[in-house]
């Protein structure tokens, strides 16, 4: 079967065109500027990158363009759009309805829809996502894999934050968690790679990019994750605060007469990486500005590391141990640095990785980095959200 994996942001709609046979990718690309502007960059393995600046007012027309290029004789990879079976849409929210990927049709994405309030940012550009497909494609099955799912068997006393609890029961406000598809995939990669079965694992996932969060699966099932309500708690990111004390934002509202957006602004924006160091979100930047002796870059890449390592701490007290540590994301597959903060004088835990192997032989590949010895083992796993994504996609539809 030939799956298309959508990801739909605001003003971006990013693809993948499987062929699950061998699972191999016939075609990638993106289309960008939609709303504002328009370009499409389409990647076929061994061909030349195909770029186009064409307007893409709405995610209609940026999934009408790339059915055309998809299909196009020059660039193109399959004759039909009928060749393809199914379409796996990202979805970064499911609330508490969807604890397994589903099909999506029209009342799914009624309920999708009532979600928005609680995931304003990335709910809207997703449902346009799928109405243009089923515009396009009507007879073509399309599947939703939500961020969220992964953390549907979370013990209540973990996603309950210490609230009235009517803000639960009223408002839904709990921790949902995100980047699942990614945990769930890297998880699974590790027990593969130690030959085991997940279900007799216990693993800490760290998925550290521009958002980062971590997620403790116990059996093969996420049993805690650091984001919460929103995408912004937990771990430091490239620009968002990740965990602050609450009372920061009604004292900054407060002192600076900020607005709710003004204050948004700074924690999700301005913080993190980017804050601290006033320099970057970009880890390889703050990552040569430390090495040129440039404290707040050095103190960003500290700060990030000990908020990645009290996670694990917290992590292993709740699972009562820990065998297998995984880096995952930009970040967590490429920066020794960051990967050394997080792992260093963590031996009475059980880890310690090898200098060697996290310096120069595993960047950006899989591969084990833990010292001989360790009782955990550590590993670095690139993600693949995309393939998580088209595997549930075929499961589902067949
Ligand atoms: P992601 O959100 O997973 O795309 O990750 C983005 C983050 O990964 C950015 O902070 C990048 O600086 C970082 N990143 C990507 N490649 C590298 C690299 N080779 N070395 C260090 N950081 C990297």
């Amino acid at each position: 079967m030939i799956v298309l994996v959508i990801n739909s942001g605001s003003s971006s709609l990013k693809y993948q065109l499987f062929n699950m046979q061998d699972r191999s990718v016939m075609a990638k690309g993106i289309c960008e500027c939609i709303g504002t502007g328009g370009r499409m960059t389409h990647k076929r393995p061994g061909m030349e990158n195909y770029t186009v600046e064409v307007p893409l007012p709405t995610h209609d027309d940026a999934i009408e363009l790339l059915l055309k290029v998809l299909t196009d004789r020059e660039y193109g990879v399959i004759k039909d759009i009928s060749e393809i079976g199914a379409v796996g849409h990202r979805i970064a929210h499911g609330g508490e309805k969807y604890k397994k990927s589903a099909i999506i049709d029209s009342r799914a994405i009624k309920e999708l829809e009532e979600l928005n309030p609680i995931n304003p940012l990335h709910g809207p550009p997703i449902i346009k996502g799928i109405k243009a497909c089923l515009n396009r494609m009507p007879d073509t099955p399309q599947v939703g894999v939500f961020d969220t799912s992964y953390y549907s068997d979370l013990p209540d006393y973990r996603y309950i934050y210490p609230l009235p609890y009517e803000l639960y029961t009223e408002k839904k406000i709990r921790r949902y968690g995100f980047h699942g598809t990614s945990h769930r995939y890297v998880a699974a990669q590790a027990a593969r790679y130690m030959g085991r079965e997940l279900s007799e694992l216990k693993i800490i996932t760290c998925h550290l990019g521009n958002g980062s969060s971590v997620t403790a699966t116990a059996y093969g099932k996420a049993v805690d994750t650091s984001m919460g309500f929103t995408p912004q708690e937990g771990a430091v990111m490239g620009t968002r605060s990740g965990s602050i004390d609450p009372s920061i934002i009604p004292f900054l509202m407060k002192t600076d007469n900020l607005t709710p957006e003004q204050v948004e602004e700074i924690i999700n924006k301005k913080s993190g990486l980017l804050g601290i160091s006033g320099i970057s979100n970009d880890a390889r930047e703050v990552n040569n500005a430390a090495d040129n002796g440039n404290y707040r870059a050095q103190l960003a890449l500290k700060i990030l590391g000990n908020s990645v390592k009290k996670l694990i701490g917290a992590y292993v007290a709740e699972m009562n141990g820990l065998d297998a540590l995984v880096f995952t994301a930009g970040i967590g597959e490429n920066d020794f640095v960051v990967r050394r903060l997080v792992c260093e004088e963590m031996d009475y835990l059980g880890i310690a990785i090898d200098e060697e192997k996290n310096r120069f032989t595993i960047k950006g590949k899989e591969g084990e980095i833990s010292a001989p010895g360790a009782r955990v083992r550590t590993f670095v796993i690139p993600t693949n959200e995309e393939l998580m994504i088209a595997l549930d996609t075929c499961a589902l539809v067949r």
